[in-house]
C-alpha cells in the first residue's frame, strides 16, 4: 500500500554546486561527509554517559525509573511518531497527543514532522534510492549510517505531510524541538529522580543520557533489523521481515513484513501471543477514552496476502520437481512403431496415449515383473487404471517421469486423446508452469476404457 500522493510538480534543474553526499568518499574528504552534529548526539553523548556511569552509583529506584522512562519515550516513538502520526492508524485526543509529542521528543530522534516525513518516504519508496534508510545500502547504513553521514535532502522521496501541518501539536513540537529535547530528554528524568529520591546525577546519567542511547538504538532496529532478520509471510518482493527478536527489541515493531503490507493497521502483531506492547498500549488508551478510531484490516484481506505468498512458495518448490517432459514436447509415434520397438526389447508401455519407457523400472515394479511385462507393447490404459490394479496417485506421478512419446492413431487411445485435449484446460502458476494436481495426471482415467488388449 502506498501512502498519500505527493504533489509532483516539475522542478527546475539544479545548476548549483554538487552536494557533498553525491561526491565520492576519499581519504581527503571523508570528514566532510560526516554529519558531526549527529555523531555527537547519537554516539558522542552516550559515550560520555558511559564514562560518567563509572563514577555514578546506580540506585534501584533510579534503575526502575530509567526502565519506566525508557518505555514511555519508546512508546512516544512507536505509538506516537510511528503509528499515530506517520501512519494515522488511530486517532488520539489532545492530551494524549501532547503527552506523545513530549515523551517522543524525549527519545531524541528528531521532530514528529521530520521523522514522519522520512518514514512515509521509507514506506512509499522501500528499498529504492528514494528510501531515506534503504537496507539495500547495508545493515549499518539503515541503522545509523543514514544519520551520521550527510544526505542530499533532494534524494529522499517526497511525501504528503499536509495532515501533519494541520496538527497544532506537531507544529508546536517542531518549532520548539530543542527545548523539548532538552526538557524531556534530560531535565525531566533528572527532576523525577532528584526531587523524588535525591539522585540528581543518577537521574541525569541513567534515566537521561544512557536511556536515550538505548531507546535510540532499539528504535533504529526497526529500520535495520526489521529489514534484515526473519520471515516474509505476506510479500517477499521487498526487504521487510517478521521476527520475534526485533519485536522484543522495538516494543512490538518486529512484525515488519505485516506492517509494510498493512501500514495503517494499528497493530503490528496480529496474533494474541505475539509481543506487541505498543498495540496493547493503544488498545488500553482506547479503553480509557484517550484513543479512538483504531484502524484494522479485515482478516479476510490479511489471509489473502498470506495465501498468495504461500502460493508463490509452493510454485517455487513445484518448479524444482520433475513432473515429466510436457506432452507437447514429446515425439509423436505411430502405433505400429510403438509395437515394433516394444517387440525389439524396449520396455515401452502406452497408457492414455502416452508412451512410457519402463525398461529400468521393471525390476522395481511393486506389483512384480510379470504384471508390468504384460502391459509392454500394448494399450495398458485400462490395466493401469483399475483393469488389473488401480494405481496410486504416486504411481501416476512416477509414471509421468518415464514418458518418451505420444501415440498417433491407436483406436480407443486416439479417441480418448482427442476428447481429453478438448476438455482439459491446464492450470498454470504465475510463471506459466503447469500445475498437476493429485488425480489430474494425464494417465489417470476416471472410467477406464476397456480395450481388447487389456481384457
Ligand atoms: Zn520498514
Ligand atoms: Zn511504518
Amino acid at each position: 500500500m502506498s501512502t498519500k500522493a505527493e504533489s509532483s510538480r516539475p522542478r527546475a534543474p539544479d545548476t548549483k554546486k554538487v552536494h557533498i553526499a553525491d561526491t565520492p568518499l576519499t581519504r581527503n574528504n571523508w570528514y566532510k561527509h560526516v554529519n558531526w552534529l549527529n555523531v555527537y548526539l547519537i554516539l558522542g553523548i552516550p559515550a560520555m554517559g558511559c564514562v560518567q556511569a563509572f563514577w555514578t552509583p546506580l540506585y534501584l529506584k533510579t534503575a526502575v525509573w530509567a526502565v519506566v522512562y525508557y518505555f514511555f519515550t519508546g512508546l512516544g516513538i512507536t505509538a506516537g511518531y510511528h503509528r499515530l502520526w506517520a501512519h494515522c492508524s488511530y486517532s488520539a485526543t489532545l492530551p494524549l497527543r501532547i503527552w506523545l509529542a513530549l515523551v517522543g521528543g524525549g527519545a531524541v530522534e528528531g521532530s514528529i514532522r521530520w521523522w514522519a516525513r522520512g518514514h512515509r518516504a521509507h514506506h512509499r519508496y522501500t528499498d529504492t534510492e528514494k528510501d531515506p534508510y534503504s537496507v539495500r545500502k547495508g545493515f549499518w547504513y539503515s541503522h545509523l549510517g543514514w544519520m551520521v553521514m550527510k544526505q542530499n535532502p533532494k534524494r529522499i522521496g517526497r511525501t504528503d505531510i499536509s495532515d501533519l501541518n494541520e496538527d497544532p501539536v506537531v507544529i508546536w513540537q517542531h518549532r520548539h524541538y530543542l527545548k523539548v529535547v532538552f526538557g524531556m530528554g534530560l531535565l525531566f528524568p533528572m527532576l523525577v529522580a532528584g526531587l523524588g529520591w535525591g539522585d540528581w546525577l543518577g537521574g541525569f546519567v541513567y534515566a537521561g543520557i544512557l536511556r536515550i542511547f538505548f531507546v535510540q538504538q532499539a528504535t533504529f532496529c526497526v529500520n535495520s533489523l526489521a529489514h534484515w532478520l526473519g520471515d516474509q509471510p505476506f510479500d517477499d518482493r521487498n526487504s521487510p521481515r517478521d521476527h520475534v527478536i526485533t519485536a522484543l527489541v522495538t516494543l512490538g515493531e518486529g512484525y515488519h513484513n505485516f506492517h509494510h503490507e498493512f501500514p495503517s493497521d494499528y497493530r503490528n502483531a496480529i496474533e494474541w501471543h505475539q509481543y506487541d506492547p505498543t498495540k496493547w498500549t493503544i488498545w488500553s488508551w482506547k479503553q480509557l477514552g484517550l484513543a479512538y478510531d483504531l484502524k484494522q484490516f479485515r482478516a479476510n484481506e490479511i489471509e489473502k496476502g498470506r495465501i498468495q505468498q504461500l502460493q508463490k512458495k509452493i510454485d517455487q518448490k513445484r518448479s524444482k520437481l520433475d513432473w515429466g517432459t510436457p506432452l507437447e514436447q514429446l515425439p509423436v509415434l505411430e502405433w505400429d512403431d510403438y509395437v515394433e520397438q516394444a517387440k525389439n526389447g524396449r520396455g515401452l508401455v502406452a497408457i492414455a496415449g502416452v508412451v512410457h519407457d519402463v525398461t529400468d523400472f521393471i525390476k522395481d515394479h511393486p506389483g512384480g515383473k510379470a504384471m508390468i511385462n504384460s502391459g509392454i507393447g500394448k494399450d495398458a490404459t485400462a490395466m493401469f487404471n483399475g483393469g488389473i490394479y488401480y494405481h496410486s496417485n504416486a504411481a501416476h506421478n512416477l509414471l509421468s517421469t518415464m514418458r518418451v512419446g505420444v501415440i498417433r492413431g491407436g483406436c480407443e487411445v486416439e479417441i480418448w486423446k482427442r476428447s481429453h485435449k478438448e476438455n482439459t484446460e491446464y492450470v498454470r502458476d504465475e510463471s506459466g508452469q503447469r500445475i498437476i494436481r493429485a488425480g489430474a495426471q494425464v494417465t489417470k482415467i476416471p472410467e477406464p476404457v476397456s480395450t481388447a488388449d487389456a481384457a
